[in-house]
Parts: structure tokens; sequence; C-alpha cells
């Protein structure tokens, strides 16, 4: 296996809370063990466009608490191509990085390993997404952060739907995954969550009116997961109109406001925890492998288990939702 002199470092895909903690946590841990570091900019098209900078200890300075990257991201068509990643590859040699770490979600983690097989070429994953939804890891970095910004923005939209006696359908991000929704309900006392998971087991709509859910209450809050699956809030608002005319009902996207601000502590020590570990990874002769946390431990995950779908929500969450909004 050659020896790792230098590592380069990027952030692909979506950007999340959390993402600079992890580049200064990358960076910092790969000085201290004596290696170079170059920084790529906006993700894979960095490589393509040979935009890639040596960083320094305090390159990496002052970000811990910023949100969004500084390293920029990007979506890349090109880098789906074979010859695109062939470019890619030349930039590797040509500016010496004998190793990747890569930054993003299941998309960036699908081309990472893509890559990776091409050219035997080693790269260690780390999870940046808001939405959770990578498999093997009970966090992914930014996650912790859009919960808490969805609690907040839950906690501000109940003053109304109180206040009014509305029924309100408030939209969330995480497309397949309903974990923003389910915890952010959980976690701001919302009366229900309509997510991806439950979408073909039950009419989760049908069951909430069924249930009654304004017999005890005069007001309720049901966090929805965006995306084709369940339709998004609006869908539902439109169907209660016709449904269930009875109900004054009223909708909220969220919609970005859900990926930006600091990192709460939880994702800054999560993505210093991961950065650190990407680096012994790389050192330990780890390749192609995702960092995950499982049970406060960290793990490597191979990254065709990572990016595989349909992460399993825990039953018990769904049943406290459920029990907590009588
Ligand atoms: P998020 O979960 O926040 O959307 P993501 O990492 O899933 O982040 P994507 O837009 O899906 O975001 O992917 C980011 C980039 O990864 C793409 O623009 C592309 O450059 C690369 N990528 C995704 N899928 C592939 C693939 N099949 N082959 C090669 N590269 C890919």
């Amino acid at each position: 296996m050659a020896k790792i002199n230098c590592i380069g470092i990027l952030t692909s895909g979506g950007d999340a809370p959390g993402m600079n903690a992890a580049i200064r946590a990358v960076t910092r841990s790969a000085i201290y063990n004596g290696l170079e570091v170059k920084g790529i900019m906006r993700g894979y098209r960095g490589l393509i466009y040979d935009e890639i900078e040596p960083f320094k200890t305090n390159s990496v300075s002052n970000i811990i608490q910023q949100g969004g990257t500084i390293l920029k991201t990007a979506r890349s068509k090109e880098f789906q191509t074979a010859e695109g990643r062939q470019i890619a590859y030349e930039a590797l040699q040509r500016e010496g990085i004998d190793a990747l770490v890569v930054i993003g979600g299941d998309g960036s983690l699908t081309g990472a390993r893509i890559f990776a097989q091409e050219f035997n070429y080693p790269i260690v994953g780390l999870p940046g997404t808001i939405d959770n939804d990578l498999q093997g890891t009970d966090l992914t970095i930014g996650y912790d952060t859009a919960l808490n910004t969805i609690m907040q923005a839950v906690d501000k939209i109940r003053d109304t739907a109180s206040s009014h006696e509305r029924l309100f359908f408030i939209e969330v991000m995480g497309r397949e995954c309903g974990f923003l929704a389910l915890n952010g309900a959980i976690a701001s006392g919302a009366e229900a969550a309509i997510i991806p998971e439950m979408m073909l087991q039950q009419d989760q709509l049908a069951d909430l009116i069924s249930n009654g859910f304004r017999k005890s209450k005069n007001s309720s809050l049901v966090l929805v997961t965006e995306g084709d699956i369940t339709g998004g809030a609006m869908a539902m608002a439109e169907r209660v109109k016709i449904e269930y005319p009875q109900y004054d009902v009223r909708v909220t996207i969220l919609g970005h406001v859900q990926r930006g601000g600091s990192p709460t502590a939880n994702d800054r020590i999560l993505a210093s925890r991961m950065g650190a570990a990407a680096i012994d990874a790389l050192l330990d002769g780890q390749r192609n492998v995702m960092i995950g946390i499982q049970n406060d431990e960290i793990v490597y995950v191979p990254f065709s288990k990572a990016i595989k779908k349909n992460k399993p929500v825990q039953q018990d969450l769904l049943n406290t939702l459920k029990v907590l909004s009588i």
C-alpha cells in the first residue's frame, strides 16, 4: 500500500452545518500527523477545474462556529462521466494528493465509491448532510443543528396555530427519510409527522383525522417530509380542504433555513471526532469507508453499505409521538 504524504479534502452536495468543523478537524489532525493538506474548492468540480489550494493550520482558524462550508460546495455532472473522473484523477496525480477525504451525502459518497474503485484510490468519507439518511451511522453532521432549527421554528408557529385554532402542516427537509420530521415533531410537541417510511403502510392523514386530533385540542401541528413520496405539505393541505373542509388549515415550508446557521455543540463535537477519525482511518490503511458513529463509538462503514437506501426508523420514535400527542 502506497504511503500517504498528502491528503485532499472536499465538501460536496448540499451544505450542512458542521462541515466547517469537519474541515478544521481533518486539516488539523492531518498536519498533527505530519501530512500535507490541500483544500479542493466546490466539490468534485474543483478537481476537474483545478481549484486546489494548500491548507495550513490557520486556513481553518475561526470556522468551527460557522455554518456552510469554506470550501464551497457544488454539484458536478462532469464527475458522473468516466471522462470527468479521469480528468479529476490526473489533477490529483499532478497535485501529489495521495488520498481524499470527502464530506457529503449519499450522492457524494456514491461518487467517491465509483472513483475509488475505478482508480484504486484511497478515499475516506464523512457523512455531511442534515437528512441523517446514511446507513451505518446513528447521526450525520448537520442533522442535530437542523433539528434544533426546526424545533425553534415550530415553537413559533405554535403561537399562531393555538391563537387562531388552526391546523398547520409544516414541511421539513429529508426527501426519502423522515428523521427530521419525526424527531422534529417529538422535540416540538407536534401532533404528528407524515413521513415517507410510513407512506405505504398506512394513510397517515386519514389516521390523524380519524383519531380525532381536535378532540382535546383546538390547534394542531403536523410535520411533513418534503418530496414526491409524501407529496409535501401543500398536497396534504389540499387534501384536507377537500376531504375535511371543517378544518382551518395553513402551510409553512421551512426550506433552506434548515440548512444554515451556526452548528450546535453536538454537531461540532461529532464533526471534530469524525474528522480526526478520518485521518486515523487513512493512516491505519482503511480505504473506501465512511466514518460513522454507533452507540457513541466511531465505526468504519463500507461505502456500499452507507449509501444503501431506506435507513430504518425506530419504532419507539413512532410510538412515542403517537402516545404523547393524545
Ligand atoms: P445531499 O444529501 O445534501 O443532497 P449529496 O451528496 O447526496 O448531498 P448529490 O447532489 O446527490 O448530493 O451528489 C453530489 C455530487 O456527487 C454530484 O453532483 C456528483 O458530482 C457526485 N455524484 C453523485 N452521484 C454520482 C454518481 N453516480 N457517480 C459519480 N458521481 C456522483
